[in-house]
């Protein structure tokens, strides 16, 4: 089974991810996991989008592809993955269209996870998990980013009938149980 979990920015894929995780037995793909990892690792990849991440812009569609289908052709996503944070951009979206095609596969669901935007500034100022993206400035970068170039990405998929739209405010285990229903 090959899931989207979608969301803006605070809206608690990372969180719905992980009981997602153990609950379908599914790998885990985040993106902005892999850049973290890498920036802090100090690889050439990280040192490449530090600036970026920081910011709270984009990394260009084109690193973030690359590094998505090396990802994706590893074995251990031979039964399917939960994909967070990617795609990001329309053409993000077409991309994984592509690569999903040549390798016999398809996207099965699409979680966007709805959660309104004052909430989403107050859940992520208060993660307080000292990442240097969620100051009140880039905060508002990032919804604006969000809103601009990654909320069309549902637009692109609501032609496929896969989306599943979930309320995304309530407990943990509320939110997770909705999930659970409606990919069941
Ligand atoms: P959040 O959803 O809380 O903003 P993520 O961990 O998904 O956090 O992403 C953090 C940052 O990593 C983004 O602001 C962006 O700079 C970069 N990033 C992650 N995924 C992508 C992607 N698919 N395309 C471009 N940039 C990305």
């Amino acid at each position: 089974m090959n899931i989207i979990l979608f969301g803006p920015p605070g809206a608690g894929k990372g969180t719905q991810a992980e009981k997602m995780i153990s609950h379908f037995n599914l790998p885990h793909l985040s993106t902005g996991n892999i850049f973290r990892e890498n920036i802090k690792n100090k690889t050439t990849l990280g040192k490449k989008v530090t600036s970026i991440l920081d910011a709270g812009e984009l990394v260009p569609d084109k690193i973030v592809v690359e590094l998505v289908a090396d990802e994706l052709g590893k074995e251990k996503y031979d039964k399917g993955v939960i994909l967070d944070g990617f795609p990001r951009t329309v053409k993000q979206a077409e991309e994984l269209d592509t690569y999903m095609n040549q390798n016999g596969k398809k996207i099965d669901s699409f979680v966007t996870l709805t959660v309104p935007e004052e909430e989403l500034i107050n859940r992520i100022l208060s993660r307080g998990q000292g990442r240097s993206d969620d100051t009140p400035e880039k905060i508002k970068t990032r919804l604006q980013v969000y809103r601009d170039e990654t909320e069309p990405v549902l637009n692109h998929y609501q032609n496929q009938d896969v989306v599943k739209e979930i309320d995304g405010v309530g407990s943990i285990d509320e939110i997770f149980g909705r999930i659970k229903t409606a990919l069941t």
